[in-house]
């Protein structure tokens, strides 16, 4: 399963592409505190993992807030839309942005979760609350890599790393 740097890492470099490949003149809606919202949004779904372990301690568990469930759902990520449009109407274009990136952070979650195995060994519930029919493909599971994620997350690194070298943005992010 992708593990939390994964997570992190993928989508602040996912969502700094797009910043400066496909915004570019409209950069600054996209600050570099917005990146760093996005990492947070990257790894968001994977906090009923926290919820669940708090509620269990007073004996309050419940099976939707099993890790892989509610918060691993599109709707969750979608959610956050509704306030980003209503801001953008405003012209409250940052703050849409921030929602905005919130809910691409969960999506891509969900979509790694998906892809390699994360989230509830069942799968994810694509269709919550109309469905609770559980989808995966879990790739990395079904070809036994469980030391993958490992060597991935340095490749990520690594290859950002010469990215932001290249083009002598390391300074960004000091
Ligand atoms: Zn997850």
């Amino acid at each position: 399963m992708p593990l939390a740097v994964t997570h992190v890492l993928l989508t602040i470099i996912l969502v700094d592409l797009y910043r400066d490949y496909v915004m570019k003149n409209h950069k600054k809606l996209l600050s570099m505190h917005t990146l760093l919202i996005a990492g947070i949004a990257g790894l968001l779904p994977d906090i009923d993992i926290m919820i669940n372990g708090f509620l269990t301690i007073f004996n309050m568990g419940t099976a939707l807030l099993q890790h892989g469930g509610i918060t691993h759902t599109p709707l969750f990520g979608l959610i956050f839309l509704i306030p980003g449009f209503i801001l953008w109407k405003q012209n409250k274009h940052k703050l849409a942005t921030i929602c905005f990136v919130i809910t691409f952070g969960i999506l891509f979650h969900i979509f790694l979760d998906f892809i390699l195995g994360g989230g509830a060994h069942t799968g994810i519930m694509l269709f919550w609350p109309i469905s609770t029919a559980t989808f995966k493909l879990h790739i990395l599971r079904q070809l036994g890599m469980a030391n993958l994620p490992m060597a991935i997350d340095a490749i990520i690194l690594l290859v950002w790393l010469w990215h932001e070298e290249a083009k002598h943005k390391i300074k960004d992010f000091i």
